[in-house]
């Protein structure tokens, strides 16, 4: 008895301690992170410890258990992750491997290690699994942003040229073409102007994954910089062209895209085509050209698509030479005036003459400014120009009066970039200052591109400068989007109608109609007319005859130098 009691007491003893430790390797697992999967070759006998329930909700109990954990794991995972738990048949001690859990898109990485007895025979076998999808996801995150672009989620530059190149590469050994479009949202900037930075990114976010759409195989689109997307078409003839692209994309925005503050917006898109290996052999340039010609449809009025030619890159390489000439030219200050006459219809007095700048080149050549004013306008040379044009018109305006003896008007043609300057106001009065001219002696003449801009900020300007006296005059009336409701808001003087109307008027008839309701309703506002361009004495005696106040064209006088336009004056005073 006391025999089978000392046994007994031993047993509960050893029993007691394989249960503490037993408790002990629980305590220690639980602590670790992740789980444990333990197999012990001698009992053949599974066992799962640490935290196996927070990854799956079954036990490992036996070898056909494992299928349902393969089940759970992607399959292009499967194949390593069975080699890896089946590890003793290779002899190798250890090995890890990744695997995505499907359902729960999870990152597990399985750590496997195996002990071997004296005999050299496999005893045991522990895997430890941890769970590092934080990690993944912080690698995956960092693999994103090198190929792809945040905002949109399409290639980013560097990753597209990359891609391009390739295409290049196998265009080159099968004798391929390779299409590239530059997609370039219409006056997107009015966007951001109007409903913010926030809502213009909303745009770029839309359309970029309407662009998503298209990239398959040979189709790859990345957003460039701003509202400026690329597309790369491997074997245009294929199934995909950049034409049939254009007409979906066309197709979508004749819809307007809803944004994130409940507005709609509208848009269309201008859309230029380089092409491998016509226009170049390298990814760079064909991407540059692409949006050279968008820069080629923007001028042509936007919302098309055109192919890039070798007479575009011409006329860009000469706008770049020109553009360098011209700032030269700023410097040494190689600008004359010539000044065109206008008069009252009535009694065919001076009114006042118009200064024309003119762009004197080293050999003498004379640039007219319909070239070169343009160009000015892009780089923002026309504010030097410009404001040179307003010096030398008041002080040869100061120069004639005292030499006539009688007042007019001088009238100067201001560029919006001009107006947009802080200083216009000041600099213009201190120039009147200067010379001694009186305010009332001299008219402003802007386009209506000045007021599209910023209507508000502009009119503000104006009616200011009209405070003081100086005139505004409205230009090339017609041209424009011409709006008549903004018409009564602006604060001008004068209406100058076009060339283009006056052209037509005598052959025309709807013309005449249009020409005879601008007249009227400038009458209605009390605004003074001028009508621009009159070469004929029969487009006088009709314009005289239905009321517009004044004539400016070849007829009575072109744009002349000073000294020429002096014995003009001389010989009609006289
Ligand atoms: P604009 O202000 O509408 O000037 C009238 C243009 O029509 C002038 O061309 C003038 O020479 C031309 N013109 C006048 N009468 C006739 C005519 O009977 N027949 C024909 N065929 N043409 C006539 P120009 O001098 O070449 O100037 C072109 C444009 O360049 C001007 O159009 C104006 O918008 C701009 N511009 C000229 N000078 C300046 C300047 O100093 N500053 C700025 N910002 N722009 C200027
Ligand atoms: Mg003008
Ligand atoms: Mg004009």
């Amino acid at each position: 008895m006391s025999e089978f009691n000392y046994q007994l007491d031993l047993l509960k003893a050893m029993n007691q301690k394989l249960s503490e430790k037993e408790r002990m390797y629980h305590v220690i697992c639980d602590s670790a992170e992740g789980a444990f999967l333990y197999f012990s070759f001698r009992k053949n006998q599974f066992s799962t410890l640490g935290h196996w329930r927070e990854f799956f909700d079954f036990e490992i109990r036996d070898v056909a258990d494992f299928q349902r954990l393969m089940e759970e794991v992607d399959e292009p995972y499967r194949q390593e992750l069975r080699r890896v738990l089946f590890l003793d048949k290779t002899g190798e001690e250890s090995a890890v491997t990744e695997c995505l859990i499907r359902e729960r898109r999870i990152w597990l990485q399985f750590a496997v290690k195996v002990y071997y007895d004296d005999s050299g025979a496999p005893s045991d076998k522990v895997v430890h699994v941890t769970n590092i999808t934080r990690q993944r996801f912080k690698d995956e995150e960092l693999q994103y942003m090198a190929y792809y672009d945040n905002l949109t989620g399409l290639y980013n530059r560097n990753y597209f040229v990359r891609l391009l190149c390739e295409y290049l590469k196998n265009a080159a050994e099968t004798r391929n073409i390779v299409s590239v479009m530059n997609i370039d949202i219409d006056e997107f900037n009015k966007v951001n102007d109007r409903l913010g930075i926030e809502m213009g990114d909303d745009l770029v976010q839309q359309f970029g994954l309407f662009l998503k759409d298209f990239c398959q195989d040979n189709v790859i689109a990345c957003h460039l910089h701003s509202d400026v997307f690329c597309i790369a078409i491997y074997d245009p003839a294929g199934t995909r062209t950049a034409e049939e692209i254009y007409r979906q994309i066309r197709e979508r925005i004749r819809d307007p895209f809803r944004l994130s503050n409940g507005s709609e917006v509208k848009i269309t898109v201008s859309v230029g085509v380089a092409e491998y290996p016509e226009a170049s052999h390298s990814a760079l340039e064909l991407i540059n050209y692409a949006e050279l010609v968008v820069y080629r449809v923007k001028a042509l009025g936007r919302n098309g698509i055109q192919y890039f030619n070798a007479p575009i890159l011409d006329d860009f390489i000469n706008s770049v030479e020109l553009e360098t000439r011209l700032k030269q030219a700023v410097t040494n200050r190689d600008f004359i005036m010539y000044y065109q006459p206008q008069y009252y219809t009535g009694n065919r007095r001076l009114r006042g003459v118009e200064a024309l700048v003119r762009w004197k080149d080293q050999d003498g050549e004379l640039i007219s400014p319909g070239t070169f004013i343009p160009v000015a306008e892009k780089n923002g040379s026309i504010v030097p120009i410009g404001k040179w044009v307003v010096e030398e018109s008041v002080k040869q305006y100061a120069r004639w009066r005292t030499q006539f003896g009688f007042p007019f008007i001088m009238s100067i043609n201001i560029s919006a970039l001009q107006y947009k300057k802080e200083d216009f106001v000041d600099f213009l009065m201190g120039v009147l200052n200067r010379y001694q001219v009186h305010p009332s002696e001299i008219e402003l003449e802007i386009t209506e591109t000045v007021l599209i801009d910023d209507f508000d900020a502009v009119s503000e300007r104006l009616r200011l400068l009209r405070n003081f006296g100086i005139r505004v005059s409205l230009d090339d009336f017609g041209t424009g989007f011409s709006s008549l409701s903004y018409l009564k808001k602006l604060p001008i003087d004068t209406l100058k109608i076009d060339k283009s109307f006056i052209d037509t008027v005598m052959t025309d008839p709807s013309t005449r109609v249009i020409t005879e309701s601008i007249l009227n309703m400038v009458k209605a506002l009390g605004f003074e007319s001028i009508a621009e361009g009159v070469e004929e004495e029969r487009q006088y005696k009709y314009l005289q005859a239905i009321g517009c106040d004044v004539i400016q064209g070849y007829l009575f006088g072109k744009p002349l130098p000073p000294a020429e336009l002096e014995k003009i004056f001389a010989g009609s005073l006289s």
